[in-house]
């Protein structure tokens, strides 16, 4: 399917948070978990032709992908810490931000509270920064709910452990729900993305999004467990059911911010495990982090053909 090539909701593809007007009457903003703000740093210069933000969990697996970056765009002028990609938030140990060309890898940790830090200060940043017409991924990693380990699932819809499709915060006291909504165009894009000469399938699916990796995924072997292995498989089983392809702990978070911020957002991981055959990430951990290739792989091909569209290139 072609890749239409569109902007962001205000019409000039620029991000313009919904907060903007208050953030105006700052005389500095600090991007306090990036150690980044807007006196020290000329953010426009060193992040103005930002396109694509790749948000994963982990420092280590974000510097990996950004020299994988790199090394597929053919780009080598960027800014080096000896020799992996500078990490522009090594002033802090919270997150890390590295940037290769058009592509900002950015770690957020585990969990919707983790994320939505970096997720606030990324969104400012791409806004001071005047980035255009920039697109959001979350690249990870999951439990399939009888999928073959090692597929990649592409979120078609998020929902929280309770089925709802939105994101849950408590604002002034307040309950405030936020729906996640997947972009449409963005996720069929992945999707054409995967090739049938993949060592590994690519499907889309309901991902659930949970708010804990033990009993909040169903598992026996946390410190916290009140039900048996027959209540377990009950509820993965209609989970599968109800089209839930997948576990893990962002999505929901990551596609309502993104959704809420008029940001194009997908998200693509990777399943480690079939949840209705184990609990356990036992597998060879070599292979584990080969897998974590493949959701990176997809989300790269998408980068690249839009680039070429972009370059006016068949
Ligand atoms: N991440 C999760 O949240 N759950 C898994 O089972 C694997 C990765």
């Amino acid at each position: 399917m072609a890749y239409a090539v569109s902007r962001a909701g205000n019409g000039n593809g620029l991000v313009i948070p919904k907060n903007h007007k208050k953030l105006l009457t700052l005389n500095v903003d600090h991007l306090y978990h990036l150690a980044l703000d807007t006196q020290k740093d000329d953010l426009e210069k060193m992040f103005g032709d930002v396109q694509f933000v790749c948000f994963g969990g982990q420092p280590s697996r974000m510097e990996k992908f950004s020299a994988f970056v790199a090394r597929e765009l053919n780009i080598s002028d960027h800014e080096m810490d000896g020799d992996t990609p500078r990490n522009y938030a090594a002033g802090t140990d919270r997150y890390s931000i590295h940037k290769v060309g058009p592509v900002l890898s950015v770690s957020h940790g585990i969990g919707i509270p983790s994320l939505s830090v970096v997720f606030n200060e990324i969104v400012k940043l791409v806004y001071y920064a005047k980035c255009k017409d920039v697109e959001f991924f979350r690249i990870g990693t999951c439990g399939g709910v009888g999928l073959e380990p090692g597929t990649v699932v592409v979120t078609e819809k998020a929902v929280d452990g309770e089925m709802n499709p939105y994101y849950k915060l408590a604002v002034l006291g307040k309950p405030v729900q936020r729906l996640a909504k997947v972009d449409q165009s963005l996720m069929e894009s992945l999707l054409d993305c995967s090739e049938p000469d993949d060592n590994f399938k690519t499907v889309k699916g309901t991902t659930l999004c949970a708010d804990d990796f033990y009993e909040g995924q169903a598992r026996l072997d946390g410190a916290f467990c009140e039900y048996e292995e027959e209540d377990k498989m009950k509820f993965l089983q209609e989970l599968k059911e109800k089209g839930v392809c997948n576990i893990e702990m962002e999505s929901l978070g990551f596609l309502a911010m993104c959704h809420y911020a008029g940001i194009k957002g997908a998200v693509a991981c990777v399943t480690l495990l079939d949840r209705l055959q184990q609990d356990t990430l036992s597998c060879d951990l070599q292979m584990l982090k080969k897998w974590q290739e493949r959701p990176q792989n997809i989300v790269l091909r998408h980068i690249k053909k839009k680039q070429h569209i972009m370059n006016g290139e068949s």
